[in-house]
């Protein structure tokens, strides 16, 4: 999934980008379902040694338009992992107490502690894309705000944070599809938010907006990856193989034990 990972000096143009492809899987959506369910066991068994271990934090960041996939992605990646060990951290508009404070303050007490894995369901990056695009601050002030969150998120990567950030990239027509059906089907009406036609019409302020994301933040201590998100069942499997390399990566072992077993017997 090396492909998807933007590089520090990338120069990302998303028209350049086909929301569709599949081409880092060779099997059919069937094979990429159980591809999915041995993703879903490895991570289990890493997340059970991240957190006997208890050195390393994980960072998952999810960003995405709306219907991206965001909330799917967490429910099927995360599938079977030990609820005790992963948490999700959601962000909404702030409220005026978040909001009375500088934008990070929100973001840094959600962060992992050590032996947890958390997942963002939308981030700091908000501040960038939102707040960017409805001018909810002056271009001074979110100017600044790249290198400052480059800057914030190397602090957490040399206190042992690993962290990895997914785009899910749908595009417009495919939105158009995914907002259709949560009109339609009684069950996902609770979903579907008539603000979200407003931000739709926006979709070329957004794409700038985070086109000027994954150029500024992909660091080599916090990389974007951009993830094909029309077709759900490769969304999951490029997710979560990313997670589950880089947690291979991290060379993990469960601890030797607190006392010496030697000759103890359980009578
Ligand atoms: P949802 O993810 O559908 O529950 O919607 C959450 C909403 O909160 C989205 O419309 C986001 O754009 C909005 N939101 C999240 N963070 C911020 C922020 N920092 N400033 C303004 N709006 C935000
Ligand atoms: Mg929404």
């Amino acid at each position: 999934m090396k492909k998807y990972r933007v590089g520090p000096k990338d120069k990302i143009k998303l028209k350049e980008w086909d929301a569709n492809e599949t081409s880092e899987f060779s099997g059919d959506k069937t094979a990429g379902k159980e591809r999915l369910l041995k993703l879903n066991q490895d991570l289990e068994e890493l997340q059970e040694m991240l957190y006997a271990e208890g050195k390393h934090k994980v960072l998952v960041v999810l960003q995405g338009m709306d219907t991206s996939g965001k909330d799917g992605s967490i429910r099927h990646v995360f599938e079977g992992v030990n609820p005790q060990g992963v948490r999700v951290a959601s962000f909404k508009v702030p409220t005026p107490e978040e909001l009375a404070h500088d934008y990070l303050w929100r973001i840094h007490k959600e962060m992992p502690g050590n032996g947890e894995i958390v997942i963002f369901n939308r981030s700091h990056y908000e501040d960038v894309l939102v707040v960017r695009v409805h001018n909810l601050v002056p271009k001074e002030v979110w100017k600044k705000r790249y290198a400052q969150i480059n800057a914030f998120e190397r602090l957490l990567a040399e206190e042992g944070t690993t962290i990895l950030k997914f785009f899910l990239y749908i595009d417009l027509d495919e939105q158009k599809l995914r907002l259709t059906e949560r009109l339609e089907d009684k069950t996902k009406q609770w979903k579907f938010s008539v603000g979200d036609l407003g931000e739709r019409k926006l979709w070329t302020a957004y794409t700038k907006a985070y086109e000027d994301v994954l150029n500024r933040t992909s660091t080599p201590w916090a990389p974007w990856y951009i993830v094909p998100a029309n077709r759900k069942w490769y969304r999951n499997l490029v997710i979560g193989e990313a997670l589950v390399d880089t947690l291979k990566g991290l060379n993990m072992s469960y601890p030797a034990p607190k006392d010496d077993l030697t000759n103890v017997l359980v009578e």
